[in-house]
């Protein structure tokens, strides 16, 4: 593969696309009433009406109403692409037009960015990642004072002791375990599987980072408290927003420095290595399957393997 095939591949990788799209946030913007009024009563603003954590996509398609036919409740400005600015509109579940069962989370919107939907998926990131700060941030975490919002959305201010606390975002690794010379045909990379996941199923490890811990250090013990392997270097590979609900995954090659197994038993039930040949093979075969579509785990595996996984999910 030429250096050109390779920057090709790692500019398209599957993960990248959910964020290809992403908006102007006008974080500056979030101050300037008069700004933010006049952009409400422009008619060509665009509004993603948010029941608690929900949104209801009509015939699959993601509906954006204008402010005039948006309900009343807590403005999110989300920001500005192509010419046109857009907030998210939160409003209690209960006064929620249409029924309960067609407002649907973030995750079960994850078909509509695999099917051609992706350019909305920054919009959705971050209105529901918001939405959801909101909807479990119901007090002030100091004095146990009541919230109202500010920032036009993006802060959430005691009405009591008057202390701001802003949307939380929670760092975690994600990482592919390799071992031996890099490229060579004996290389293996280390899969896990959990109990509850069907038969076959396999993909990388993860798991959060701790107070005080550094990225690196936090793939070293998640990889060791799950499987047992001892872990040497450690590269940074990319990253992706997974408000599910409020992660941020942080992509790592680990190296690890001994081939032994001794898998927790608790998170993970068994854990293998696995050559390119093997994995390529498997994966084709149906024999196993692996993270595909547009997770940043299906583009660890993709850029160990080299070429596309025909996996599962
Ligand atoms: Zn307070």
């Amino acid at each position: 593969m030429t250096t050109q095939d390779t920057s090709e591949r790692l500019s398209t990788l599957p993960h990248l696309a959910l964020s290809a799209h992403a908006h102007n946030r006008e974080g500056l913007r979030r101050t300037d009433d008069a700004w933010l009024a006049e952009r409400w009563a422009d008619a060509s603003t665009r509004v993603l009406v948010v029941a608690g954590n929900r949104i209801r996509p009509v015939d699959g398609i993601i509906e954006w109403v204008a402010p005039a036919d948006a309900p009343d409740g807590v403005r999110v400005l989300l920001g500005e692409r192509d010419g046109v600015t857009r907030f998210a509109l939160i409003c209690d579940p209960a006064t929620a037009p249409g029924e309960r069962e067609e407002w649907v989370g973030l995750r079960g919107l994850f078909p509509h960015f695999v099917d051609g939907g992706a350019d909305d998926a920054p919009w959705l990131f971050h209105a529901i990642g918001l939405a959801e700060w909101h909807w479990v941030t119901r007090f002030c975490p100091r004095c146990g004072g009541g919230l109202t919002s500010s920032h036009a959305g993006h802060e959430l201010v005691c009405t009591s002791c008057g202390r701001a606390q802003f949307p939380r975002t929670d760092p975690a690794v994600i990482m592919a375990v390799t071992l031996g010379e890099p490229g060579a045909a004996d290389e293996r990379v280390l899969l896990g599987r959990q109990q509850a996941w069907p038969a076959g199923r396999w993909s990388t490890l993860a798991g959060f980072v701790e107070p005080g811990e550094t990225f690196e250090d936090a793939v070293r013990r998640e990889v060791m408290e799950e499987v047992g392997t001892p872990v040497g270097e450690v590269t940074y590979f990319g990253n992706q927003p997974w408000p599910l609900p409020a992660s941020l995954m942080v992509g790592f090659l680990a190296r690890a420095t001994s081939d032994r197994i001794d898998v927790d038993g608790a998170e993970i039930e068994e854990a293998r290595w696995f050559t390119r040949a093997e994995l390529l093979a498997d994966a084709a075969s149906g024999a196993i399957t692996v993270p595909k579509g547009v997770s940043i785990s299906s583009s660890l595996l993709e850029s160990w393997a080299g070429e596309s996984l025909h996996g599962g999910w």
